[in-house]
């Protein structure tokens, strides 16, 4: 069962209550307690010693921040972009781990009201939803993300599973100035034009980012600079 006061923590992080979010939160306690390890705390957010790896960039994600202690900034937190919701937790330097995947069709049938689903698809989905719809939703949103608090174990996929290929730790790189706009950037961010440094923004690279839809490319500049204050 996942506290209340994990839930609240992970309200505060994510800005609101919802089904996946505690999915997230709930998963993650099972696979900690399956590969008998705690939240991570100094010595494996500095060392890196505990990782999670997450298949989606949804509420699910930050549940399984909060929880494992694994996070996109600490460099434990590893995003595989299949679009499932699913944690995988492993010691570093042990390839054994444990898998735990969510199936939200079963979920959504099984556990949510008509009600809600019907106002999910008008809200979210459609984007029709009056002010009232909204709150509505919010309110019933919060409420199914409490009750999936208690979600019975067998509600979740557990897998054992060894990893193929040994996950490297973080790389540090030196910093290179870029001679455009002369802000620093990770080296292997930076392309020679004329044997001149540049960081990928000024050299117009399309690259790598996060977003709704997953790992997608975008194309640079993402902004213009209006003035420097
Ligand atoms: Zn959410
Ligand atoms: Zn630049």
């Amino acid at each position: 069962m996942v506290s209340r006061e994990l839930i609240e923590r992970a309200r505060e992080f994510h800005g609101h209550v919802c089904p996946f979010l505690v999915l997230g939160l709930r998963a993650s306690e099972i696979a900690m307690r399956e590969l008998e390890v705690g939240k991570a705390g100094l010595a494996e957010s500095v060392g890196e010693n505990l990782l999670a790896i997450v298949e989606v960039n949804n509420c699910f994600a930050d549940g399984v921040q909060v929880a494992t202690g694994c996070t996109f900034g600490n460099n434990s937190l590893i995003y595989v972009d299949l679009g499932k919701n699913a944690v995988t937790l492993l010691r570093r330097g042990d390839r054994k781990g444990v898998r735990v995947y969510v199936d939200a069709e079963l979920l959504s049938r099984k556990y949510f009201s008509e009600e809600v689903n019907d106002l999910f698809e008008k809200v979210v989905v459609r984007r029709e939803g009056s002010e009232e719809d909204v709150r509505k939703l919010s309110m019933l949103w919060e409420e199914l993300g409490f009750a999936m608090a208690e979600m019975p174990e067998e509600e979740f996929v557990i897998q054992e599973v060894e990893v193929v290929e040994e996950l490297e730790r973080a790389p540090i790189f030196e910093s290179v100035r870029c001679s455009k706009c002369g802000e620093l950037a990770m080296a292997t961010r930076i392309m020679y034009v004329d044997d001149v440094p540049m960081c990928l923004a000024c050299a117009d690279k399309a690259v790598n980012a996060v977003i709704g839809r997953g790992i997608s490319k975008l194309s640079m500049p993402l902004y213009k600079v209006l003035r420097s204050k």
